[in-house]
């Protein structure tokens, strides 16, 4: 029971990383926001599993995108749960596309997403967070490397790191502790458009040989929201089976 008594609000969390987070969460005892846009019936089902394990958490509807919904979010999860020790910002979207194809509003939509959300959720939860509360953000591997068909992703997920870094120096002085995780290919519906020629190629580069687990992913958030990781702050954790190394 690592997180007994805490509070946690993960931002898209009705399936894959996000879901294997708030169930990670939830086993080690965390009371968990769970925030979805449009999957309620997903959500629900992700709260079930949790009432199932005897943990508890609650749902929280609204596109991360939008600072007024964040707002609201935030205030009913305050209003149950007092507090928020946790703020993981791990809802994101890709969408496959050469630059010279990628029109200004998938860009604009990818950014206001998965790096303004970011803002929003931080900006609205931050008066929430008391002294030794946690931040972690959900980068990706694609922040270091960039993408080929993925600019606005990689531009979006590397800015996450200048804010995760900007904040955990800001925040040093309360001791809040602000991370990243910054996963490889992990098997989730973001890799749902691979062909099995695709996924077999990427397991062929992929140094163990396959592609990660949410729970995988869940894990090292699970280390970095707990007391075990005290003296770590604007770190990333890779967790991509060796295929990026540096
Ligand atoms: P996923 O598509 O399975 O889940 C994404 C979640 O975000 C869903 O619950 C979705 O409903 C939610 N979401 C999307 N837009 C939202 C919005 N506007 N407001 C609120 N919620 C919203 O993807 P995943 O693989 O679980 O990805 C989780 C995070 O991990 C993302 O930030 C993604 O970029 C990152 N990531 C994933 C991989 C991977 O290979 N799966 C690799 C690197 C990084």
């Amino acid at each position: 029971m690592l997180l007994k008594g805490k509070t946690a609000l993960i931002s898209g969390a009705s399936r894959g990383i996000g879901r294997a987070i708030a169930i990670r969460f939830a086993e080690h005892g965390a009371f968990v926001g769970i925030n979805y846009n449009s999957s309620e019936k997903e959500a629900k089902k992700v709260l079930g599993t949790i009432e199932e394990k005897n943990g508890s958490g609650m749902l929280l509807k609204g596109d991360i995108a939008s600072l007024e919904e964040v707002r609201n979010m935030v205030s009913n999860f305050v209003d149950r749960a007092d507090h928020i020790d946790i703020l993981v910002n791990n809802a994101g979207i890709y969408v496959r596309n050469y630059f010279k194809d990628l029109p200004l509003e998938t860009w604009r939509r990818v950014l206001d997403v998965n790096l303004n959300g970011c803002y929003n959720l931080c900006k609205c939860s931050l008066p929430f967070i008391p002294n030794g509360g946690r931040i972690i953000f959900i980068s990706s591997q694609l922040a270091f490397k960039g993408s080929a068909h993925g600019a606005d992703y990689a531009t979006s997920k590397a800015g996450m790191l200048g804010l995760m870094r900007s904040l955990a120096l800001e925040l040093a002085p309360r001791n809040i502790l602000v991370n990243a995780v910054a996963p490889g290919t992990i098997d989730t519906d973001i890799v749902a458009h691979y062909t099995e020629e695709m996924r077999r190629k990427r397991e062929s580069e992929i140094p163990l040989g396959r592609l990660g687990k949410p729970e995988e992913v869940a894990n090292v958030c699970l280390f970095l929201a707990s007391d075990l990781s005290s003296y770590i702050t604007g770190e990333t954790i890779n967790v991509n089976g060796g295929l990026y190394i540096h």
